[in-house]
Order: structure tokens, then sequence, then C-alpha cells
């Protein structure tokens, strides 16, 4: 256990154990008899937001959330120092996630769990016990919260971060053909500069004041832009060190070889330049990494690569959620693809991918999503499409993949089928309840013989 996680549990690590047991004892009785009160409780903080209560308003959400935050309160009884805090930790950084993930913003959480405290300290002390014992379990109850919601935070700054990261590689991606025009622009103001620089060292323009790198329309595209396209690279890094050097070290000497008309300006200028060289060289490497986001597609089958897809859902599923449309997952899966692998060949495997994701796009609009979800599954995201019309737009993808057999160069024919979930969404605000629904219903299209569809069950699973 590191020193950073025990933070806040002084009291837990320095009672000993009999009086940490009669306390979790006093701590037990009370959280038995007002669990039902609590869920409530915490859930009023919710009601003042409107976006967060509208999640409530689901069904399945507020029967999910009552029951999981029912075994929340329970599992704070059970943490102790004997048993260590991993899985405990591991329970409240998924708890975290899944709040990113639908967006129930933290301070709410927070709030919840204060009016859960202090009603659970009201009932402490009334409780007819030793006055110190009380006290003990009021103190452990106060750490062991602070500490699960801080566990908790953690996981959803991190969860939000990330999802942040991806949204914004995504942006980058629709922006596709700007990403090249910018790298061409940056190119020639790069060279802009120098060659004002130049001329003004030894052209017509001789004698003129140096403009600097860092105030020159590139260096104001480094410091605005760049920043935010290049997020976190190496390489964008050493850019910046570079123009560092060349307006603190380089100009100022090139500026000083040129007033004493020492000869030092040559070897000066031709470390400016090869400076330059090595900008170009690291914007091209910036570049190449944006020219890996803008592959957005999967190369052998062009449908949209996974690492997108909570991007795109969850806007999707916000979306869904406040106009009130429908929207339909469809999972995908080639039936014995394995097989046909073995038996044909991978080539020939890679071709059933090419054409099950052909007949994919034949069926879909425009507006809708395909992403390679895994080696030869798809997943489709039906916009605006109710559960019955996603049924039949399965239903013509699977028969129209089977009606296409595959004629081979030795002249034989290979005939594959697939097995397709439907799950249409009905208002849950995790895009992940989702996936799993449909998921399970090809799941049992595969166990039912394959090569059919098979509808989500109604909620409540999983
Ligand atoms: P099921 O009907 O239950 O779906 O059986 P299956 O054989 O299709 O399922 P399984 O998941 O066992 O096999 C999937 C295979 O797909 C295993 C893997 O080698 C292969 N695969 C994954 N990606 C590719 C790819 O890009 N090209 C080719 N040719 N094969 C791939
Ligand atoms: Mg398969
Ligand atoms: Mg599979």
């Amino acid at each position: 256990m590191t020193p950073d996680r025990e933070i806040g549990l002084t009291f837990w690590n320095t009672t000993d154990q009999a009086t940490r047991s009669k306390a979790r004892t006093l701590l037990s009785g009370v959280i038995k008899e007002r669990a039902d009160d609590l869920v409530g409780l915490f859930y009023s903080a919710f009601l003042e937001d409107r976006e967060a209560s509208a999640f409530l308003s689901h069904s399945v959400v507020h029967e999910r959330l009552s029951h999981s935050l029912k075994g929340w309160l329970f599992d704070l009884l059970e943490v102790d120092p004997e048993t260590g805090l991993e899985a405990f930790d591991e329970r409240q950084k998924q708890i975290g996630e899944i709040h990113a993930r639908i967006k129930i913003p933290i301070h709410l959480v927070m709030a919840g769990a204060s009016l859960v405290k202090s009603d659970l300290c009201a009932r402490l002390l009334e409780q007819d016990a030793d006055r110190e014992l009380i006290a003990i379990a009021v103190m452990l109850l106060g750490e062991i919260i602070d500490y699960a919601i801080r566990r908790m935070s953690q996981a959803y700054v991190s969860g939000t971060t990330r999802r942040a990261q991806v949204d914004e590689a995504y942006r980058l991606v629709s922006l596709g053909q700007d990403v090249s025009i910018e790298r061409e622009s940056q190119r020639a103001a790069l060279m802009e500069w120098s060659q004002s620089v130049l001329f003004g060292l030894f052209g017509s323009a001789r004698g003129v004041h140096l403009e600097q790198i860092s105030q020159s329309t590139f260096g104001l595209w480094l410091r605005h832009r760049a920043g935010m396209m290049f997020q976190g690279s190496p390489s964008l890094q050493s850019v910046e060190d570079a123009v560092q050097q060349i307006d603190s070290v380089l100009l100022p000497k090139i500026n000083e070889a040129r007033s004493s008309g020492n000869d030092q300006l040559q070897e000066a200028v031709g470390r400016l330049q090869t400076t330059i060289e090595e900008i170009k060289y690291l914007l091209g490497d910036l570049f190449q990494s944006v020219a890996g986001m803008e592959n957005a597609r999967d190369p052998l089958t062009k449908t949209l690569n996974r690492r997108f897809l909570p991007s795109i859902l969850s806007r999707e599923i916000s979306l869904a959620n406040s106009s009130r449309t429908a929207f339909t997952l469809l999972m995908i899966d080639v039936d014995h693809f394995k097989q046909i692998n073995d038996k044909w060949g991978h080539a020939a495997g890679d071709v059933v991918l090419h054409q099950i994701a052909e007949v994919i796009m034949d069926n879909v609009r425009l507006s809708d999503f395909v992403f390679r979800y895994g080696g030869e599954e798809f997943l489709v995201a039906l916009v605006e499409t109710p559960e019955e019309r996603g049924a039949e737009i399965a239903e013509r993808i699977r028969s129209q993949f089977v009606a296409r057999p595959l004629q081979l160069p030795d002249g034989s024919v290979l005939t594959s089928t697939v097995s397709i979930g439907v799950a249409g969404h009905r208002g849950h605000p995790d895009y992940a309840h989702l996936i799993d629904i449909a998921d399970k219903a090809l799941y049992r299209a595969k166990a039912a013989g394959r090569d059919r569809i098979e509808l989500g069950a109604v909620e409540g699973v999983a």
C-alpha cells in the first residue's frame, strides 16, 4: 500500500481491531436500518440537477443505481486495514468510470455522500452506546466515505479527460482535409520567417532588425494551435525547444556578430539553418502523427476505427435522449470465421470481411456509423431508427450476405453467414449498457444455430 492511498485513514489504521469491530457493529445496525431512506436522501441531491434528474426518471437506472448505492453502503462496512484496500479501491474506480461515462456530475455524487454521512452521524449519536465508541464510529465512517469518494473522483477525472482527448482526436479527424492545408501553410510560414532573417542578414534588406521566430506567424501558430493539435507529443516539445534556442541563443549571437563584425557570423548562421531544418523535420513528424489520426477507418473494410466508438456513441445517446428519438445498435459477427481462415486461408478470410462490410454499407445510410468492433465483428449504430426497423435492416444484411457466395480463384465457392444481435435504445444513458444488450442478443443468435438475427431482451439484463 503506498502512503498516498492511506491519506486520511488515520483512524482506520490506528484503532485496534476489537474497537473497530465494535464500531462496525454499531454502524452496521444504523446502515441496515436506514438503507432505503439513505438511497432517497442521496438522490435528493440529484433531483436538484435537471440533467441528472432526467437519468433517474429512467426506471432501470433508478433501480440499478439504488441497488448499487445500497451495495456501496454495505461495502463501507467491509473495508478493513487487515484485509487491504485493493478490492475496495477497484470498486470505487469502476463506479467513478461509470459516472464519467454517463456524465453524472461529480459534485452531485459528493453532495449525495455528504447527505448520507450527516444522516448516519446523526443516527449514530442517538445510539444507546458508549460515547467514545460512538465518536470512533463517526470518525471511521467519515474517513472511509471521504476515502471512497476520493478514489471515485480520481477515476472520474481521468475518465473524463481521456474522453475529451478522444473527442478532440475525432474532431481532428472530421477536419481531415484542413490538417493537410494546415501542414502546408505552416511549412510556408516557417520558410517565410527563415527567408526574412537571411534577407535581413545578406540580402537587399540587409541591416534590418531580425524578427524573433516566436513573434512570427509560425510562432503564433505554435503557441496557440499546435499545442491543441499535438497535445503531449515529444516532437512538439522538441519544436518548442528549438524555437526557444533560436530566440534566446542563436539570434542574439548573430546580432552580436553583426554589430562587432566578428567572424562568428558564419558559424551562427550555419547553426540557425540547421535548427530550422530540424524544425522542418519535426513538423513533418508531428503532422505524420495526425495523419495517423486521420486514419480513422480500418484499411481492410473501410469501417470506423473502434477507438472513436465512445465519443460517437455517447454523443448519439445524448442526442437520442434529448430529442427523444430512437436509436438502434446491431452487433454483427461472421459465423465460423476461424474455419473459413483455416480452410481457405487468411486472404480469403479478408475478402469475406471486405464483403460483409460492403453489404453493411449498402444497407445503412450515410448518417449511420459502422465500426470494426473486433476481428470479424462489426458494430452498427443506426441513428433515428426504432428497433423494429433496425431488425429489418439486420435481416436484409443477413440475407444479402448469404446470397453473395465468393468465387475463389481455384473455382470453388465459399458461402458464409453472419449472426446479428439487435438492440434498441430505451433511454439508458450508458452506451456500454446498449452494447451489452446487443452482444447478448448476438450470443443467443449463435446459440440458436447462427445465420439469424435476435432482438435484445427488454431492459434489466446485466
Ligand atoms: P462464431 O461463429 O462463434 O463467431 O465462430 P468464429 O470462428 O467466427 O469465432 P472466433 O472468434 O473463434 O474466430 C474469429 C477469428 O477471426 C479468429 C481470428 O484469427 C480471425 N480474424 C480476426 N481478424 C482477422 C482479419 O483481419 N483477417 C482474417 N482473415 N481473419 C481474422
Ligand atoms: Mg465469428
Ligand atoms: Mg467474434
